[in-house]
This record gives C-alpha cells, sequence and structure tokens, in this order.
C-alpha cells in the first residue's frame, strides 16, 4: 500500500465507522445488541490458509459489513445493559488513531519523549478529577487485572525486603504472606493473588455483610488469627464498587487495620473509580487516601476506549524497585531527570495511550463526563424506584452508583431451582431477541439479573424499554409456570 492507497481506503474506512456510529444513535433497533453469531460461524467465513499475495486489501472492507458485524456484540449500543459499561467515545477513537499513525514506542523517555510527558500531565489532570491529594503518583496500565499483579507483587517486594534480589519465594526460613480481599472482590484478584505466588492456602476472602461490603471486624480477626498461627499478613484489596453488585468495601474502617499491622492496601476502584470525578460521590471511597495503590478503569465509564487503567501508587521509587530493570542496551543520558515508564509496570513496550485521554478531555471536559455520569446515576436511581415499587420484583443489592441488582419471583413461587431457570429465561429471551443485554448472575447461591446502565447513548428511554422487556418476559415466564407448574420454563 502507498501513502495515496492509505488515505482513500482511511477515508472510506472513517466514514464506515461513523455511519456505524450513526446507525447505533438512529436506528438501534436494526443491530441486535448481543451478537447472534453461533460458534464456528466467523471463523468459517475466512480462508483456512493465508493469503499468498498482496494487493487484496480492498476485499477487506466489504466483508468487515458481511462477516465481521455479525459476530460483533455492540458494546456501544443505547441498550447494552451487560457486564459494565465500556465507551468508546468518538474523540477517542481519533486518538487511538493517532497513536497508530505516529507508530510510536514508549518505553523509555527518550524513545518519544512525548508519549511519557503526555501521559504525565493527563494521568496529573485524571489524579485531580478523582479528587485525589498530589501524593499519588499515576501510570497509565493496560488493564486493572495487571494493575492489581503489580499492587500484589509490590506488597510481597515491601514485606519481604525486596526478597526477588536473592531467594525470592525459595526461602525456606520465609514467613509466610497473606492477602485479604472480600468474598466479592473481583476474579482478577484471585488471580493475582496466584500468579504472584502467595499461594491459594494464604488468599482470605473475608465475609461480606447485608449490602455485600467487606466487613472489617471479620478482616481483623483474620488477621488476628493468622498473626497468631505465625503467618505474615501482607496485603489487603478493597473492592470500591464490587463486580456483582457495585458495593463497596468500608475502606476508612479496613486502612485503620492496615496501618495497625503494616499491611498494604490496594484500592480496586476498577468500576466505581470512574463516579469519583463528582464530588457528590467520593464518600464511596472514603479513606482512599491512606492507599498504598489505587487502580481505576476509564476504560469503563469514562468514554476513553479500551485499554486505559489508571494504576496509582505513594511510592513510586518502590514501584520501580520491583519493576524496574536496567539492561545496558537501555541506558540513556537523561535516565536522571526523566521517567522511563517501562520501570512503572511489567511490559517493556508501550503504546501512546495517553493521546485518546487527551482528546476526550480536550472534547468533553470535566463537565461534560460529570454530566453524561449523573444521567447514568439518575437512570439507576429510577430503575431502582421501579423495581422496588413493582410487586414480584426484587431488589436484591444496594444500587449506589449505576448496576441494578434484580430478580423476578412470581406469586407463590419459592423453589430456588424454578427461580433461577424462571429467571435466566427471562434473561435468556431478551439477549436473544436482540433488543437489549443484560447480564444474569449468581449472588451468593441466588439467581439474579445485573443491569449495567452506563453507555454513552443510554437515554431514559432506552432504560424504560428495557423495563418493559424485563416485565413482559417476567410475566411470560410466570404464565408458563402457573400453566404448567411442574415443567421448567422455556429458556
Ligand atoms: C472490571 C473490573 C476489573 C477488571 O478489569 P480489567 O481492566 O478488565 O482487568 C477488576 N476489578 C473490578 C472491580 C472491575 O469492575
Amino acid at each position: 500500500m502507498d501513502v495515496e492507497e492509505f488515505r482513500r481506503l482511511g477515508h472510506q474506512l472513517i466514514d464506515e465507522i461513523a455511519a456505524y456510529r450513526q446507525r447505533l444513535a438512529t436506528e438501534p433497533a436494526s443491530l441486535p445488541v448481543m451478537s447472534q453469531a453461533s460458534p464456528g460461524q466467523v471463523r468459517a467465513r475466512f480462508a483456512a490458509e493465508p493469503p499468498q499475495d498482496g494487493g487484496g486489501l480492498a476485499a477487506a472492507l466489504p466483508q468487515l459489513d458481511r462477516d465481521i458485524l455479525p459476530g460483533i456484540t455492540h458494546w456501544n449500543h443505547p441498550s447494552f445493559f451487560a457486564y459494565f459499561p465500556s465507551n468508546t467515545s468518538l474523540a477517542s477513537i481519533l486518538g487511538d488513531l493517532v497513536c497508530a499513525g505516529l507508530g510510536a514506542q514508549g518505553m523509555s523517555w527518550q524513545t518519544s519523549p512525548a508519549a511519557t510527558e503526555l501521559e504525565e500531565v493527563v494521568v496529573d489532570w485524571l489524579r485531580q478529577m478523582l479528587g485525589l491529594s498530589p501524593a499519588f503518583a499515576g501510570v497509565v496500565q493496560d488493564t486493572a487485572s495487571t494493575a492489581t499483579l503489580c499492587a500484589l507483587l509490590c506488597a510481597r517486594e515491601r514485606t519481604s525486603d525486596l526478597a526477588q534480589q536473592g531467594l525470592g519465594l525459595q526461602d525456606p526460613k520465609a514467613a509466610r504472606l497473606v492477602v485479604y480481599a472480600s468474598e466479592q472482590a473481583h476474579s482478577s484478584v484471585e488471580k493475582a493473588a496466584l500468579l504472584a505466588g502467595f499461594g491459594k492456602a494464604h488468599l482470605r476472602l473475608v465475609p461480606t455483610d447485608d449490602a455485600h461490603a467487606m466487613r472489617a471486624e471479620a478482616l481483623a480477626a483474620a488477621v488476628a488469627a493468622d498473626l497468631a498461627a505465625g503467618l505474615a499478613p501482607c496485603a489487603v484489596v478493597a473492592s470500591c464498587g464490587t463486580t456483582a453488585t457495585t458495593a463497596l468495601d468500608p475502606i476508612a474502617a479496613i486502612a485503620a487495620i492496615c496501618q495497625r499491622h503494616d499491611l498494604w492496601l490496594h484500592v480496586d476502584a476498577a468500576m466505581a473509580g470512574s463516579a469519583m470525578i463528582l464530588p457528590e460521590a467520593r464518600w464511596m471511597w472514603d479513606g482512599v487516601e491512606a492507599a498504598d495503590s489505587i487502580v481505576v478503569n476509564p476504560h469503563k465509564w469514562l468514554g476513553i476506549g479500551f485499554d486505559f487503567t489508571l494504576y496509582f501508587v505513594r511510592d513510586p521509587q518502590h514501584l520501580v524497585r520491583v519493576m524496574g530493570t536496567n539492561p545496558s542496551y537501555l541506558h540513556t543520558a537523561q535516565d536522571d531527570v526523566v521517567r522511563n515508564l517501562r520501570d512503572w509496570g511489567i511490559p517493556l513496550g508501550r503504546r501512546f495511550r495517553a493521546l485518546k485521554a487527551w482528546m476526550v478531555l480536550l472534547d468533553q471536559g470535566v463537565e461534560g463526563l460529570r454530566g453524561r455520569l449523573r444521567r447514568d446515576l439518575g437512570n439507576a436511581h429510577w430503575l431502582a424506584g421501579e423495581i422496588d415499587r413493582t410487586p414480584g420484583w426484587q431488589r436484591v443489592a444496594p444500587a449506589p452508583l449505576q448496576t441494578v441488582c434484580v430478580r423476578h419471583v412470581p406469586t407463590g413461587v419459592t423453589d430456588e431451582d424454578t427461580l433461577t431457570a424462571h429467571n435466566l429465561g427471562i434473561a435468556d429471551r431478551i439477549n436473544r431477541s436482540g433488543r437489549a443485554y443484560l447480564t444474569p448472575s449468581k449472588l451468593k447461591g441466588q439467581q439474579m439479573l445485573r443491569l449495567s446502565i452506563g453507555a454513552e447513548l443510554t437515554e431514559r428511554a432506552h432504560v424504560e424499554e428495557l423495563w418493559r422487556l424485563l416485565q413482559d418476559e417476567a410475566a411470560s415466564g410466570a404464565a408458563a409456570l402457573a400453566a404448567a407448574p411442574d415443567a421448567t420454563p422455556a429458556g
């Protein structure tokens, strides 16, 4: 391809993407939210062997429409209520385009000074937006999973006095380190604890209260029991917005326990962190200033496209001690006066992700982002109110943010298996209809439906439509149960 062809195809692709976004905004019903593709359907549309000769790129455009689009679940669709919001705003798309266009590697300051310095600027803007003090320094990482792994590695190395420089995990005389998180913590926390070498036997999943938040006194008791047993408590992961229900662990109370026992406090605010740009939401992470590390995912709710995770630490020197490597071919003359961000995380190579954040912030401004989040919180509040006042519907968790957790219990039905099948049937019929997409999930053994609000295009009318769909499908499921009470509802 020469530059002229790139220009021509590039303009055409921008037009295609603009048309797709336009369609999501103005004719969303023409796109099923959840992909209706069956396993293997997309693969079968592509040749099994790679093309031997080039020159065939023009074929990609029609194939995008014909073969790729049916295999896409539309995360930016206004009726996307599954998992979590993962918005890629239009400004973010342009930022990613510039990132690819420049093709820069940001592993060291010298390998593209702008990549490091713009990242420093936007990360500090975001720190201010979240209301965090300048005691925190931040860096962009790919995902919260990686950031939490970094946190637990740093915790391990702090408690073990940098054991990695010597016998590492293989010192037979070393104390056994223990990690604590709520039983509702994200799966990435357990994964990080295992990958960081703590061992499943040293991961304590602390019980939660009726609001599904960690019970601080249960944490204190677990730490005391481990100390009495001769183990070495090392780190606590507090969740600000759990995955199942956006429950809020009591960070201030947890921080006090951490301080007493010199434990690393990592705050997983991957989901709820975005809401902290709203001053009125900051009570949700009261105590966060005592954290050693914090993770926030602007690639969820802030419109900065995947991947863009913020990792904040109080002690960047410790992070660099644990993550830094300095082979001679990476030495540069500026090493003493600049940040080499390869030493602030696991990968060596780094994309110029700051561009998309910069462009989103220029495009929307703090007030624009705040307005959208307040709209989403208002919509969730409205839906929670409708559910609370409608007989047969139950809300199974508080809804401090934009996720509403519900289940439908038809009159007279008490059998848990029947209720599970009934609620799974509601979700399955809605998801397969393509008209909205939600996530069925289990909460402490009970089947529920998770309704996560927050796509950029989602307005009140889309939430009202979701509520109508839920009530219609609940009614049809209940009618089938009444007609054949012993049969499993269709699903
Ligand atoms: C989404 C989420 C994660 C994982 O995020 P990734 O960036 O996909 O790794 C971790 N913790 C919480 C609370 C989350 O909501």
